[in-house]
């Protein structure tokens, strides 16, 4: 608990931070931001939440999105709370809007306990008018007893597709976000992202309460982005295509993303070997590494960023000459974001897709097997409950042996992937060898949602569906993509400059 500030009459709370900082949109735009004018898409938004309005912002990467609702909070009374997903990216607004004078902090896990709690006092007291958060601070006893008291004037929810389970980068703690607006008096809110399919967006926006008649959808195309797909007949013939765009753009950044830490170290040995420097990242890596990685790449002191797509939201770079995927993503979706790193200076980059059908593999492994089926699930937890009380070892093999019945398919991984859920279901723990049934119940009276899963498995197929579609388009590449997000071109229906349209002209 924090202590309350008792109150001073003669000093209301918060008299600075609260008010607005600026008049109208252009003044705080210039004034407070030191931008000359918007760019597309921005002025309609602050001005929609200036009105008071609810938004749901679908706008591109890159476009300026974080400056709507840092602007429309500024303009308006009370505290803009913001809910992010990445500490790296809280840093980095806030360093940045440090710099404009609007007083703007983040609170999170990463920082000492003192400081989060001198921190979250001085949110109490009306020392910032904008405050970082991720999502999982609304599980804090503290912090929302604090935020109780607090204003709030704007609840700007970013990368808002982490709400929708049909989206790419979903964050259970983002979909109680919808209970965290009522408990707090329903704010005004805005949920933003860069990519949503209808599907998304419509999840979004049902989650959230926000209607479509809140919806803006900004352009989502990407006139300077050259995209092609090339199909590797080999591992050996993915190299070529990379080593020549190295080429192409001699010492420029780069990301290659692979899929799995192995094919991560492979891509950059291999690379090294021919003399291109480059560097892993993935999510396995000491965080120093990483971090150290992630700035040598910044810095231009490694062109090229074999990657995960660990390495992603958040990743600002104006001058990523091309974008190479080593393997067909899951869905459209996560690779137009992906792609979209290219090229956010406006000057020419390239997005080039490798496919070679083995890759395909993996996520059918994936759409089988990350959501089992109910009978796997059950099978497994009769058998764990027939161990009796207490902690019992395991392996993955041992588990699946003995929970599969005769002639039933229960491969060892799938036997983990059930442990999973019925830990997260809260009826089991297990962690070094060993698992632990809690409280015993029947397999109907498991807390999991059985027929999600097939939704979800169903949902991983077609996504993937479409991904394939892409490979094999024959018209302009950026309007197929496009299409996609229901989203029309101004260049209609030929981009001019991707592989198929050069191919077709
Ligand atoms: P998004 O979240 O949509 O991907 P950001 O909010 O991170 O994009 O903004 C990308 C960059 O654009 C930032 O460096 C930001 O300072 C800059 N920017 C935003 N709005 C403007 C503007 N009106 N004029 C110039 N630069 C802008
Ligand atoms: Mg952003």
């Amino acid at each position: 608990m924090i202590d309350r500030p008792t109150q001073n009459p003669l000093t209301p709370l918060g008299p600075t931070a609260l008010a607005p900082f600026a008049e109208d949109p252009e003044q705080g735009l210039a004034k407070i931001f030191g931008f000359s004018s918007f760019r597309p898409g921005q002025r309609q938004v602050v001005e929609h939440l200036v009105d008071g309005r609810d938004a749901l912002v679908v706008m591109p990467t890159g476009s300026g999105k974080s400056l709507c609702y840092q602007l429309a909070g500024a303009l308006t009374q009370g505290v803009t709370l913001v809910v992010s997903p990445l500490i790296a990216l809280m840093k980095d607004q806030v360093d940045g809007l440090r710099s404009t004078g609007l007083p703007a902090t983040a609170i999170h896990s990463a920082m000492p306990r003192a400081e989060q709690r001198r921190r979250l006092e001085e949110l109490y007291v009306g020392d910032y008018k904008i405050v970082y958060v991720a999502p999982e601070r609304f599980q804090s006893r503290a912090f929302c007893d604090a935020l109780e008291d607090v204003e709030i004037g704007l609840l700007a929810i970013d990368e808002a597709h982490c709400i929708s389970q049909w989206g790419h980068d979903f964050r259970p703690a983002y979909r109680r976000l919808a209970q965290v607006r009522q408990r707090f008096g329903d704010p005004q809110t805005v949920a933003l992202t860069a990519t949503a399919t209808e599907q998304v967006r419509r999840d979004i926006g049902e989650q959230l309460g926000i209607g479509a008649d809140d919806e803006i959808v900004g352009a989502l195309e990407r006139p300077n982005l050259y995209f092609d797909v090339y199909f590797a007949g080999s591992k050996e013939d993915k190299l070529r295509p990379i080593k020549a765009l190295a080429e192409r753009y001699p010492g420029e950044s780069i990301i290659v993303y692979g899929a799995t830490r192995k094919q991560i170290a492979s891509v950059t040995r291999e690379l090294n070997d021919a003399n291109i420097d480059a560097a892993g990242y993935h999510g396995g890596m000491p965080a120093d590494e990483r971090r150290q990685t992630h700035q040598r790449w910044m810095n231009d002191e490694i062109p090229v960023l074999v990657a995960t797509n660990a390495f992603g939201m958040g990743v600002d770079k104006p001058d990523v000459r091309a974008v190479i995927h080593y393997n067909i993503p899951g869905s459209i979706e996560a690779y137009y974001q992906e792609a979209g790193r290219a090229g956010r200076d406006g000057n020419p980059a390239h997005c080039l897709l490798l496919f070679n059908r083995s890759d395909l593999r993996v996520h059918h492994w994936f759409a089988e097997n990350a959501f089992p089926l109910q009978m796997q699930v059950i099978r497994i937890w009769l058998h764990l409950c027939s161990l009796g009380p207490g902690a019992h070892d395991y392996t993955p093999t041992s588990l699946a042996r003995a929970a599969r019945g005769p002639g039933q398919k229960l491969p060892p991984r799938v036997a983990q992937v059930c442990l999973r859920h019925l830990a997260r279901a809260g009826h089991l723990r297990y962690g070094g060898g060993q698992v632990e049934v809690l409280h015993e119940v029947g397999p109907l009276e498991l807390n999991i949602d059985f027929s999600r899963f097939g939704d979800r498995r169903l949902n991983a197929k077609a996504q993937l569906g479409q991904m394939i579609d892409y490979t094999r388009a024959q018209r302009c590449y950026q309007a197929t993509l496009l299409d996609h997000f229901d989203s029309t071109a101004s260049f209609g229906a030929r981009c001019g400059h991707c592989a198929n349209c050069d191919a077709n002209q």
